[in-house]
């Protein structure tokens, strides 16, 4: 059948002239041809104007079924400007406390196309995600997710307001491997020697470390008030080099233990490490005044370490008021 490009039941039907389609606005009809160069039906093709002003030829059956939204760069291969050498070196407090974060909380990709660096936190610590952005120097936007409660084999997971950073970019995905972080390694990740970290920034990554996997809470026991400061990682390996740079800083009463699991539901075994700070302390709280005035010697030198003329936007509020909470009492 032989279609002519004025007739009016083809126009009605086919003609998207004036339409928009995603950031796409429809200027005219400009013939048939074939999609492809071999083979294939001749199809209509339309002059469109991206809402960035660049104007294409896009054939209509790609912007009816919605695979073409945009001039090709606005919206499918959507580019956000970032500072991707930012990890080739940590010669920065920054780079030192978001590599420390992203070793903790952060995931790689090891899939082969995939080149993505994920980093998901509570949505009361969006903060830091906003702040790592400006530093990379990215408009791309922390995401925020809600989740229902939701059952999943024999879990409850509850309902959770979290915030997501993802960044797809090859040469931050390398460095970042080349520093230490590897695809589905938290069971052999290794603490970073001084040739990634100098010993001046030690103490941010160690802050950093601090924010994604440590914690530090009051309880009230039977005797009085307990205080815990604690890591808890995959790798058993991180955990005693961590305990031996602590050394370095006269954080010296530690203990680094691997505990074991097992699931009441599957009989699985699993693992983790877990540093305590003035292990015990938490078992003997107010008990013998000696231990007692050690222990806080040890807090304290532990918050000095990671907050000490810090930068005022590199660290969690949340878990430096709470470290202060625990310290003063
Ligand atoms: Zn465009």
């Amino acid at each position: 059948m032989k279609i002519l490009k004025n007739s009016n039941a083809w126009k009605k039907n086919h003609d998207l002239t004036g339409k928009t389609y995603g950031l796409l606005k429809v200027l005219e009809f400009k013939g048939f041809k074939k999609l492809y160069d071999k083979g294939g039906k001749r199809r209509s093709h339309f002059l469109c104007k991206c809402k960035c002003g660049k104007e294409k030829i896009i054939p209509g059956i790609q912007l009816h079924n919605g695979q073409v939204k945009s001039c090709g760069t606005c919206l499918i291969h959507p580019k956000y400007k970032i500072d991707e050498n930012y990890f080739k070196k940590i010669n920065r407090e920054d780079k030192a406390y978001f590599f420390g974060l992203l070793l903790t909380d952060g995931t790689i990709d090891g899939r082969k196309k995939s080149k993505r660096i994920v980093i998901n936190l509570d949505k009361k610590d969006s903060h830091i995600l906003e702040t790592f952005n400006k530093y990379l120097k990215t408009q791309k936007p922390v995401s925020y997710t809600k989740r229902k409660a939701r059952k999943y084999k024999y879990y409850n997971y509850p309902a959770r307001e979290y915030c997501t950073l993802n960044i797809s970019n090859v040469k931050m995905h390398k460095d970042i491997i080349k520093l230490g972080l590897k695809p589905n390694k938290t069971k052999t990740v290794k603490f970073p020697s001084n040739k990634i970290i100098p010993h001046r920034l030690m103490r941010h990554f160690i802050r950093g470390v601090f924010d994604g996997d440590g914690s530090v809470f009051l309880k009230k026991y039977s005797y009085g008030i307990g205080k815990s400061l604690a890591f808890v990682s995959g790798s058993f390996l991180f955990m005693k080099s961590f305990q031996r740079y602590l050394k370095k800083y006269k954080i010296a009463n530690t203990s680094v233990a691997l505990i074991k699991r097992k699931s009441k539901f599957t009989g699985n075994i699993s693992s983790y490490s877990t540093l305590t700070i003035n292990p015990g302390e938490k078992k003997y709280g107010n008990k013998g005044t000696k231990d007692k005035k050690i222990a806080a010697l040890n807090y304290k030198n532990f918050f000095n370490l990671i907050y000490k003329n810090c930068s005022k936007d590199l660290y969690l509020i949340r878990k430096y008021n709470k470290f202060k909470e625990v310290i003063n009492i």
